[in-house]
């Protein structure tokens, strides 16, 4: 038996599983790093996504660079994993200062914060303060997305600002800004101009800063749509994609990569087959797959997920998953169910592309590594989840 032959196989996995196609995912870190170098800027990979260190390390080229993360445990778990340059991008709750100040001390990380209020820099500063600890913040910009933040042109965004930097224990990283709103794009067209828009809210806001006096080291802007279309990012020093190391179905009708682009898909397992629904059960429902719409909305075909052989060869033509239930996906055949019922009995597997992998991967503990069409699992790699700081094993 060659050594090959005795790595597991795919059928070794109980499923639903998450399996992540390691020839795809460095293809997609090596995309976005020659992206960033060609428009200029640093990349700060956001890592709400892929949750993984692992990961991290390829999206910043074999490096433990600097990253963006989205919850207290993310930040925990990365700063426990040696990463040092953490901007939690989440606006902050100042009671989360307690936790986030014990990561800072235990890993020796620095950890930087957003904010959109004045408010919220108050207390923050309060905080800091009783705890003897010091934060770098971001304002954060509204670039049209109606999220988070303040528009440019705001009173409030110098207000912020000085509050910011009146502190002893807060120091100013910069504006931040993330165009969500680029997911909605109807085009490539709209996508360059939200691009712009995004690029053009964040300049603005700090060209407005510093004429009133203040030093704005950093103008941060991303989402992986934006940064994909950007046609020039002039006075952005970095950018924070996320989605992009791994994509899905949305990012490929959205026309920022190709199926062949998809690194994480979800391994089922067929388990009945319903002559009266016609559909085929697999054992991926709405809490493996998501129930998340976006690329279906885009492409009814697409349903909760295009269908590939356990190889990831695909997808198979005709064949979607159309509901979930908790525990259940139900696969629709466009033509021929006594035949798919025959092709794909109880016990097959199949691979499944999501339509959005921040929700998939989410419900997922680890990844099991692959490599293109080999159903032979390389190795496997953790991922955190969750919310809570505390879990990483005290030292
Ligand atoms: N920055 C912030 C503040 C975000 O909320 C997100 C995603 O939600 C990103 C960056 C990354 O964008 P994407 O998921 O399009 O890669």
């Amino acid at each position: 038996m060659s050594p090959t032959n005795a790595l597991p196989g795919l059928q070794d996995l109980t499923t639903p599983a998450l399996l992540l196609d390691l020839d795809r995912v460095e293809r997609n870190c090596a995309r976005m790093r020659a992206r960033a170098t060609i428009l200029g800027v640093a990349l700060r990979p956001h890592l709400k996504t892929a949750k993984s260190s692992e990961i991290g390390r390829l999206a910043s080229g074999g490096v433990l660079g600097p990253i963006t993360a989205s919850t207290l445990a993310e930040v925990e778990y990365f700063a426990a994993h040696g990463y040092r340059d953490i901007t939690y991008a989440v606006g902050i709750a100042p009671q989360k200062l307690y936790a986030l100040a014990a990561i800072q001390e235990r890993f020796g990380a620095s950890v930087s914060l957003i904010v959109d209020e004045l408010y919220t820099v108050r207390e923050i500063a309060t905080i800091a303060e009783a705890l003897q600890q010091s934060f770098r913040v971001f304002v954060e910009i509204d670039s049209g997305g109606g999220r988070g933040g303040v528009v440019p042109e705001d009173p409030e965004l110098l207000d912020i600002t000085a509050a910011i930097v009146e502190s002893p224990r807060l120091g100013l990283a910069g504006v931040l800004t993330h165009a969500g709103h680029s997911y909605g794009a109807a085009d490539r067209k709209e996508m360059v101009a939200i691009a712009e828009a995004e690029r053009e809210a964040a300049t603005r806001a700090a060209a407005r800063l510093r004429s009133a006096g203040f030093t704005v080291p950093f103008v941060s802007v991303g989402s992986t749509p934006t940064i994909l279309s950007a046609e020039s990012l002039e006075g952005v020093t970095d950018v924070r994609p996320g989605v992009y190391m791994l994509f899905d179905l949305d990012q490929a009708a959205l026309g920022v990569c190709s199926l062949d682009d998809i690194a994480a898909s979800v391994l089922t397992t067929v388990i009945g087959h319903n002559p009266r629904s016609q559909r085929i059960l697999i054992d991926a429902g709405g809490l493996a797959l998501s129930k998340d719409l976006s690329a279906f909305k885009r492409d009814p075909h697409v349903g909760y997920g295009l269908v590939c052989p356990p190889n990831g060869v695909g997808p198979i033509s005709g064949l979607r998953v159309a509901e979930v239930y908790q525990e259940h996906g139900m696969i629709a055949v466009e033509n021929g169910f006594e035949f798919a019922t025959e092709r794909y009995p109880v016990g097959t597997q199949l691979r499944i592309l999501p339509n959005h992998v921040c929700m998939t991967a989410a419900a997922f503990d680890r990844y099991h590594l692959v490599r293109g069409d080999s159903q032979r699992i390389i190795g496997t790699w953790d991922k955190i989840g969750g919310w809570t700081a505390g879990r990483e094993a005290r030292a």
